[in-house]
C-alpha cells in the first residue's frame, strides 16, 4: 500500500510545475537530532517551550545556554541522512524549486540543497542581544553564557524563539515561493508552529497538491492529498528512485 502511495507521490511531483518543500525536525531525526515533540524531546525534564523563549533567556540565560550547548553539540556532530540527500537530488533534477525549513541544524545545506529558506534561524550562528554583532560558529561556546566581543552584552543563539517574529527576508521569500507553488512536500513537521504551518494551507487553498511524509499524523494531515506514513529517510529516496525511473523512460 505504501508502495502505491510512493508511486502516486512520484507521479504528482512530476505533474507539478513548481514544487516546494516544508521540512521540520522529523527530517533530521534519523541523523540523531531529537525532535521537540517526540519521545526524546525532553532535556533535564524541561519542555522546549519552557526554554526556547525570550522570557526564559531573560530569567536564566545560563540554563537556556546549557540546553543550546547540548543541542549544538549534537548538531555539529550530525550528518545529513538519506532524506536530506533525496531532497537535494530533487532540486538537482530541477524538480524541487525551493525548500523552506523550520530546522536550525543546517543539514539541508550540508546535503547539497541550494535554495534553503531557514525560517527559524540557525544553531550554527550566534548574535548579540544589543549591538547587532553576528558570528558563524563551528563548536558550542566553551563558557556560558558567552559575551559579545564588540560590546560585552550577552550573545544568544541566532534562532527564532517562541513568541518572536520570523526574520522578514526569510518570510517574504518563503511567501514568494509558496504563492508560486502548485505542489508541496511536507516532511517531518507536526505543523503546529505558526506561521510555518500556514504554508501548506496556502498551497492547498490555491489549488495545489499537498504530499505529506510523517511517521504519525500531523495538524495538516487532513488537508494532505497524499499521506505517506513512513520515515522520511525511507520514503523520500524511494520517491526519487521512482521519479528517476519515470523520467528515464
Ligand atoms: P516537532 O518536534 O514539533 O515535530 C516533529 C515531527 O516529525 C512530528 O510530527 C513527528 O511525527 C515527525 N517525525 C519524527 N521522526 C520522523 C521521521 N523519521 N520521518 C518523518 N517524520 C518524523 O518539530 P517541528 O514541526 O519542526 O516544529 C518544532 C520546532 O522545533 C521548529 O520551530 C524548529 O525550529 C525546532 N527544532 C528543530 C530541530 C532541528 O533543527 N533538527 C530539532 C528540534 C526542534
Ligand atoms: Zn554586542
Amino acid at each position: 500500500m505504501v508502495k502505491d502511495l510512493i508511486r502516486e507521490a512520484a507521479e504528482a511531483i512530476l505533474r507539478s510545475k513548481y514544487l516546494i518543500a516544508l521540512t521540520g525536525a522529523g527530517v533530521s531525526a534519523e541523523s540523531g537530532v531529537p525532535t521537540f515533540r517526540g519521545r526524546d524531546g525532553l532535556w533535564r525534564r524541561f519542555r522546549a517551550e519552557e526554554l526556547a523563549t525570550p522570557e526564559a533567556f531573560r530569567r536564566n540565560p545560563k540554563l537556556v545556554w546549557e540546553w543550546y550547548v547540548w543541542r549544538m553539540g549534537i548538531v555539529f556532530r550530525a550528518k545529513p541522512n538519506p532524506a536530506h540527500e533525496a531532497l537535494a537530488k530533487l532540486e538537482g533534477l530541477g524538480i524541487l524549486k525551493c525548500l523552506i525549513t523550520q530546522n536550525v541544524d543546517g543539514l539541508h545545506q550540508l546535503a547539497g540543497s541550494k535554495c534553503v529558506i531557514e525560517l527559524h534561524g540557525s544553531l550554527r550562528r550566534v548574535r548579540c542581544v544589543s549591538c547587532g554583532f553576528r558570528e558563524v560558529i563551528n563548536e558550542p561556546p566553551k563558557e556560558v553564557p558567552p559575551k559579545c566581543p564588540k560590546c560585552g552584552s550577552l550573545l544568544r543563539p541566532d534562532v527564532v524563539w517562541f513568541g518572536e517574529a520570523i526574520p522578514e527576508d526569510a518570510w517574504s521569500s518563503a511567501m514568494e515561493h509558496t504563492y508560486r507553488a502548485d505542489a508541496i512536500l511536507v516532511v517531518g513537521t507536526s505543523a503546529v508552529v505558526a506561521p510555518a504551518s500556514y504554508i501548506p494551507r496556502i498551497v492547498k487553498y490555491r489549488g495545489g497538491k499537498v504530499i505529506e511524509i510523517n511517521v504519525s499524523e500531523s495538524a495538516i494531515t487532513y488537508i494532505a492529498d497524499i499521506f505517506i506514513k513512513e520515515r522520511a529517510g525511507e520514503a523520500l529516496p524511494k520517491i526519487v528512485d521512482v521519479i528517476n525511473e519515470l523520467i528515464s523512460r
